[in-house]
Parts: structure tokens; sequence; C-alpha cells
């Protein structure tokens, strides 16, 4: 089977340009993503085959040399793409050596054709490989599956060309020239075609993949102190009782909230009261487990979820807790030196309410918080920087009555 090569280079070619027009508009002023140097790669590519298509028409100084050049300079700029994607320089040197061995072999050996195919298949087909090796560093390894797309489309490529390098060294599977139909031919400018839209829509799935990612993060997370934002708590919190009302495990949930915290922000004004806020977030999540959950619950509130953990537990933590913040102390950076009270050191002491316990069918996470929220004002009343337990939940009188009649509820309480 061997297809009209100049209506496959057309197609290259045309594919090629569109690509590049897309991800130039996609990419514009998202230069992280590598997207514009993809762009150009695309552009490169489309001139490289306009070139190879021109076989004859334009001086071979023009289709031989500055095609296989150009086609070299492909992968430069995907390569140079991807490591712009993942925040690495690009060593640029290095990465214009096989573009320079191209122009040095192509130059010498013009006359060859086997000679040539071989070569620059074989270099071209390295940094397919290069490329598709840095896509897949583990250290840069993305999320999503754009990265699959990439890894498929540059492996292709690396394949293809490899077994061109090999075929072309046996004179029987080269025609005398780059536009006669053969197989290999056929073969080679079918991948690349393929190349150009698998690794290209790999390329921008990443860059979505990698948005979508940093959405979700930041959906869930507080920007100030860098903890769970309510939503994730609620979610998180929602799931934990699901499963304590599923196991018959205990649960435990604190409500931390910083004592006289408008002083602080009156005082040393309100960048410094947002140090604060972090340095208490510090504390906090210096001391619990790694399963547990701490979040910004709101303004200067906080919570701590913390799964499989008894009321007295829970209790011990508190207050342990309530010490070590009462015993830290946050230092202003030196950028608040223009504030009132820069360099200082702020004290800050925190009241706590902790509810923990057993749960029932029918308890859910709002009944939790009401519950630890009971206990922290509790806590205010009693004179601050002191922990308060909730020992039950304050049930709606409907759930009571299913709990109390054993025909409705089997379960066994505790
Ligand atoms: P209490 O001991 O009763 O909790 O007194 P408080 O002053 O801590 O409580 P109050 O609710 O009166 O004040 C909370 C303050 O927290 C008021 C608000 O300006 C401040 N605040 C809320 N969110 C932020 C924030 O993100 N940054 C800063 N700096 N302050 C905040
Ligand atoms: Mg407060
Ligand atoms: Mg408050």
């Amino acid at each position: 089977m061997a297809a009209d090569v100049p209506t496959m280079l057309a197609m290259i070619v045309v594919s090629s340009l569109m690509m590049a027009a897309s991800m130039a508009v996609v990419g514009r002023g998202r230069r992280s993503d590598g997207l514009a140097r993809w762009a150009v790669a695309l552009l490169l590519t489309a001139i490289g085959h306009t070139l190879i298509m021109l076989r004859g028409v334009v001086p071979d100084v023009l289709s031989v040399v500055l095609g296989n050049v150009l086609l070299s300079c492909v992968f430069v700029g995907l390569i140079a793409a991807i490591y712009q994607f993942q925040g690495r320089p690009a060593r640029w040197p290095l990465l214009l050596a096989p573009p320079a061995l191209v122009l040095g072999f192509v130059v010498a050996f013009i006359d060859n054709f086997a000679a040539r195919v071989s070569f620059v298949g074989l270099v071209v087909g390295l940094q397919a490989v290069w490329a598709l090796a840095t896509a897949l560093e583990s250290r840069h390894a993305t999320v999503g599956r754009g990265q699959w797309l990439l890894v498929a489309g540059l492996g292709l490529e690396a394949a293809v060309l490899g077994v061109r390098a090999l075929l072309a060294l046996s004179s029987t599977a080269v025609a005398s020239g780059i536009l006669q139909a053969s197989l290999l031919q056929t073969l080679t400018f079918l991948a690349t075609f393929a190349v150009v839209l698998i690794s290209t829509m790999g390329f921008v799935f990443m860059a979505r993949d990698r948005a979508d990612e940093n959405n979700r993060v930041m959906a869930a997370i507080d920007p100030l102190t860098g903890v769970a934002n309510r939503r994730s708590l609620i979610a998180a919190l929602d799931r934990d009782v699901s499963r304590a009302v599923r196991t018959r495990e205990p649960i435990a949930l604190m409500m931390v909230d910083i004592d006289h915290f408008k002083r602080v922000n009156d005082r040393y004004g309100h960048p410094a009261g947002d140090q604060v806020l972090c340095s208490v977030v510090n504390v906090l999540r210096g001391r619990v487990r790694a399963q547990d959950l701490v979040g910004r619950y709101g303004g200067e509130e906080f919570m701590v979820v913390l799964p499989d953990t008894s009321l007295l537990g829970a209790e011990q933590l508190a207050r342990a807790l309530c010490r070590s913040v009462a015993e830290s102390r946050c230092r202003l950076s030196a950028a608040e030196g223009a504030e009132p009270g820069g360099g200082a050191n702020i004290a800050v002491t925190v009241s706590i309410g902790v509810f923990g316990g057993r749960l029932e069918s029918g308890d859910s996470w709002d009944m939790l918080i009401a519950a630890a929220d009971r206990a922290l004002y509790e806590a205010k009343e009693n004179g601050r920087n002191r922990v308060e337990v909730a020992m039950a939940l304050r049930r709606p009188a409907a759930q009571h009555a299913a709990l109390d009649n054993p025909d409705t509820h089997p379960v066994s309480r505790y």
C-alpha cells in the first residue's frame, strides 16, 4: 500500500497550520503552559513539510537542507514546550545540537538519499525519545490523561522514525526520492499526521487538566492559611460522620476560636492579624495526627475533625492545643515594619469547644457542629483560653423516638 506522498504532505501542512493557529489563540497570555512554543513547533512542522513537498521546485538547499533541519527543530520546540509546561528552563545549546548535526550531515550527504533518510530518521527519532522521556519524568509528572495521549503520540513517532531509519539502510525499501510513493513513505507521513493530532491534543489536555486541578485545589483551600476551607471541611465532616454512623467508631470535632481577636486587628492592623491567623493554624497543624483535618470555618474560627477519636482523647488534645497556642508567639515579618507594632511578638489564646462520641443513625454533621459550638460558647462564657466539652448531640424528637423504638432501630446502642 503506497499513498500519494504530496497529498499526505498537504494533509500534514494543513493540519499543523490549523493546530498552530488554534494553539496560538488558546495559548495567548498563558506562557507557563508552553502552548506558544508548541504552536511554533507546529508552524515549523508545516514549513518543513511544505519545503519537502516543493522538492524539485525550489533549490535543494531549501527543500533538502532547510526542510530536514526544520523537522529536527520541530522536536526542539516540542521539548522546549514540555520543559516550559514543567516549569524547567530549556537548555538551548543541548536542544539545538541535533538540528546542527542534521545540518552537517545533510550538507555532506546531499546526494545520498538513503543515508540522509536513515540519519535524519535516527536523529529525529532519538529526539522523539528525548521528548517522551521528558514528558514521563516522574518528578514533573502531571495529572490527567492528557499526558498519556502525548506519550502515545511521541512513542508512535519514535517507533516509526526508528523503523524508517533501519529500513532506509536496505535499498529495496527506499524509493529513489522523497516524493515517490512507497510503503515506507506512506507509513512515515501517516504516522506524522497522526502524531501531530494526538500529541497536540494531549498537550492541550495536559494544560486543561492542570488548570482543572488548580481550580479544584483552589476551591478546597483557604487562600490565607492554606488549610481546608469551610466547603471542603463540611464535605470531609459529612463523609466522616457517615462512616462513623456505619462503623460505630467514635468521632470528635473541635471548634477553635481566637480570643479577643478584634483587639489584635485594632492594635496591630489587619495584615498583622492575618499573620496571627496563619501562626495559629501552624500550631494546630503541627499537633494533630495525619488523619485529622484542620480547616478554617470562617473568620478567626477553625475546625478540627478527628475521626476515630473518643471524647477523652479529643479533650486531651484540645487542652494541649490551647496550651501550645498560648505559649507560641507570632513574630511579625519585616514587611510589617511600617505597620503599628512592626517586628512585635504577638501572643494570643484560643477557646475550644469539643464534641466527641459515637453516633446513631440519623445523626448529621450539622448536629456535631452545633454541639461543638455550644461548648465553645461555654468556653468563652467561662473566661476564654480554655476547653469545654459537649457530651451529647441535640437530636430532633422524631429521631429520639425512632432510636428508642427497637423495631425501627435494631442496632444496639452504646
Ligand atoms: P471573642 O474572644 O469573643 O472571640 O472575641 P473576638 O474579638 O475574637 O471576636 P469577634 O467576633 O468580635 O471578632 C472577630 C474578628 O475577627 C473581627 C474580624 O475583623 C476579624 N477577622 C475575621 N476574619 C479575618 C481575617 O481574615 N483577617 C483578619 N486580620 N481579621 C479577621
Ligand atoms: Mg474570637
Ligand atoms: Mg469568632
